[in-house]
């Protein structure tokens, strides 16, 4: 049977930028040896952007258009496509050519080869700037660094993965507070990375704002390290070594100072000490909580051999 290549294209305020992505994307997509599905995901656009989806819907079959009732952001987006997609392979992009559809040749290929993943990896992005560039590597060494998780820097919102692995994603990583590349960069499978050069915006423009790359972040950092929570338990340990220090001080060099000045000193550490432990506690245990509540796979299987189905599902 022909395989098929979902497209997932999410799609805010990009009544200009639309015909142009269709009218680019529709040959490279014809000339595929895959058959191929284009799926729109409508944002919440106030502007005749899904007018334009509509229309193209009624000419073109392979036009799958869902549209949200307000806008959700680019990750549910792309989300809810890899939700409806049907494909053997998925492929999210953005609207805005920036996200050449000249490479999707070569990600068919690397999926035909049986990669799970393939990331995008952009070479260059002058249309961003020197702040969002600076910004963005500034993000991604943080991250980095707090994380056990590592990700790649410049990967972009550009990625195919396969059924499989669209599966897993499909079923687990259902969480609110999410970084979809960062998923999507830690699944495992077989991956392959191709370049691409990041095009200017075809029309239109960004519709991230420093304040939304901010949020993003910070939820991302949230979301992938529990070191902030463990600042607690870093802070307790800190206050009470201070604290038996300044103790032993005050108890060596007491003399001269009025009487009780000693008590107080000592309680004061004490208490302290005792106080950032406790939060410390409390703080590891909202970390497992949390872990618990994000209810991330334990292990995803590539493959087996020999193995009946069913057999390890009730362990799931
Ligand atoms: N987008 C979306 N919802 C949003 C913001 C953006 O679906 O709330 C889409 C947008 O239409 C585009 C893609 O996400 O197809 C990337 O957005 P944009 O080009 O504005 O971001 P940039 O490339 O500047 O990072
Ligand atoms: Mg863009």
């Amino acid at each position: 049977m022909e395989k098929m290549l979902s497209v997932v294209v999410s799609v805010y305020n990009e009544e200009q930028a639309l015909p142009i992505f269709y009218q680019t994307a529709k040959p490279i997509l014809d000339r595929l040896s895959w058959n191929y599905e284009l799926w729109f995901m409508n944002d919440g656009s106030q502007d005749d952007s899904l007018k334009v989806l509509l229309e193209l819907a009624a000419q073109d079959d392979h036009v799958k258009v869902v549209s949200f009732s307000r806008n959700f952001g680019h990750e549910a987006a792309m989300i809810a496509g890899i939700d409806y997609a049907r494909g053997d392979g998925i492929v999210c992009m953005d609207a805005d050519l920036q996200h050449p559809p000249s490479c999707l040749p070569e990600i068919v290929e690397k999926l035909e080869e049986g990669c799970g993943v393939v990331t995008m990896v952009r070479t260059r992005n002058e249309s961003a700037g020197v702040v969002k560039n600076i910004t963005s590597a500034g993000f991604y060494w943080v991250i980095n660094t707090l994380s056990d998780v590592k990700f790649e820097a410049n990967a972009s919102d550009f990625f195919a993965v396969s059924r499989q692995a669209a599966d897993v994603l499909r079923g687990s990583y259902r969480e609110k507070v999410r970084f979809l590349r960062g998923y999507v960069q830690n699944i495992g499978f077989k991956r392959a990375t191709i370049r691409y050069e990041a095009q200017e915006r075809a029309a239109g423009e960004s519709k991230y704002s420093i304040r939304k790359l901010l949020d993003f972040s910070v939820n991302t950092i949230l979301c992938f390290s529990n070191l902030p929570l463990k600042l607690g338990i870093y802070a307790g340990g800190t206050a009470a070594f201070l604290g038996v220090a300044v103790m032993i001080y005050t108890l060596c060099t007491r003399q001269g100072a009025p009487s009780g000045y000693a008590t107080i000193v000592i309680l004061n550490c004490f208490m302290f000490a005792v106080l950032f432990l406790i939060v410390g506690i409390i703080g590891e245990y909202i970390g497992i909580l949390f872990s618990e509540l994000k209810d991330r796979p334990i292990y995803i299987v590539g493959e087996t051999r020999n193995v009946e189905r069913g057999d390890g599902e009730s362990r799931r």
